[in-house]
């Protein structure tokens, strides 16, 4: 096995691109949060550009496409965008690309119904499934009750609107862009239904947020399906890409740098949750809610910034355990507390 190494220690910077292979550009696109960028990946279709992902919706990221599609990609039509999953750091600009550039949408039949019905699902206050939801995973309670008097996140704050009309990918499907032909692999957990694609050609991956060195794709659950069991998914899903995967492969990752080593950090991905899981039994000994098992979890403080994202992983580990029967929940007073078998 391979180590993981980055031949790019360089990253571009804002607006700049580098040819990390033959025909592919890559940049990076700012975030306005903790992990504060996204790569997109720019392939040389001869009469025209194919990108993948998008970038999220703000004026500044919207600009900076504009002065990219003028400079580095000038000269050529922008024919696709493919979207690797439903983030909107990933989709959040695609429909904005599709209107005002022509291009077409390629991206998986679930990425798309997620994206539109999000972008279209409005809420001025919290829904009351929603509510529900973040007191029976244990939200701390103070901020809970600020939380719920507060403007939620909307889809459509950080996705622009997705006209009618995809193209649709889907597992097996071999597509050709850049000059190479590209297998089309889905993987779950990180996001349901979220397309990867393997070059037939040559070494590449373009990898999304399934396989990311360095930091670990957020597995969430959210209200929208509250027993969902994404760690189990995302398991499955590295086992399948850890049979496929060898360590001639170069990834082309969503977030950080491109790397080599891709069947190292698969088996990285699936011991960290191993651990993660062992660590929460362990601390379920006495009964817990869910915002009370971060520490263990994380092996660090949670801080506001990151207390939602941090509290879907929780609930996500802690469905996995009881669907594996190591654990039991008893709700009292709408949260759930969980305790070891
Ligand atoms: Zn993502
Ligand atoms: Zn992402």
């Amino acid at each position: 096995m391979t180590e993981i190494r980055f031949p790019h220690e360089q990253h571009p910077e804002t607006g700049e691109v580098i040819e990390v292979a033959d025909g592919i550009l890559w940049f990076r696109l700012p975030l306005p949060m903790a992990l504060d960028h996204v790569n997109i990946y720019a392939l040389d279709d001869g009469d025209g550009w194919t990108v993948v992902d998008a970038g999220i919706n703000t004026n500044k990221t919207r600009a900076i496409w504009e002065g990219l599609l003028t400079g580095p990609l000038s000269g050529k039509p922008l024919l696709r965008v493919l979207v690797t999953h439903y983030h909107p750091d990933h989709i959040g600009l695609a429909g904005w690309l599709q209107t005002a550039y022509g291009a077409e949408l390629w991206t998986t039949r679930t990425s798309w119904l997620q994206a539109r019905m999000l972008q279209l699902d409005e809420q001025p206050v919290w829904p009351d499934e929603a509510v529900a939801f973040y007191r029976a995973a244990g939200m701390e309670p103070s901020l809970f009750e600020r939380r719920r008097t507060e403007r939620p996140f909307n889809f459509s704050d950080a996705v622009a609107p997705l006209p009618l009309g995809y193209h649709r990918i889907s597992e097996g499907d071999v597509i050709r862009m850049g000059g190479r032909r590209w297998r089309v692999h889905i993987g779950n957990g990180h996001a349901p239904e979220h397309a990867t694609l393997w070059s037939l050609d040559d070494n590449l991956i373009l990898s999304g947020d399934q396989i990311i060195p360095g930091i670990s794709s957020n597995l969430g659950v959210f209200p929208t399906e509250p027993n969902a069991d994404p760690v189990t998914e995302w398991l499955d899903s590295c086992a399948r890409f850890l049979d496929m995967a060898e360590g001639r492969h170069f990834a082309l990752p969503g977030h950080k740098l491109p790397f080599y080593g891709v069947p190292e950090r698969l088996t990285q991905l699936i011991d960290n949750h191993h651990g993660a899981l062992a660590r929460l039994l362990d601390h379920l000994t006495t009964p817990k809610t869910g915002g009370e098992c971060f520490l263990p979890l994380f092996k660090r403080e949670i801080g506001e910034g990151e207390y939602g994202l941090a509290l879907a992983e929780t609930v996500a580990h802690l469905n996995h355990l009881l669907y594996a029967d190591k654990v039991t929940r008893e709700m009292r007073d709408g949260v759930w507390h969980w305790s070891r078998v």
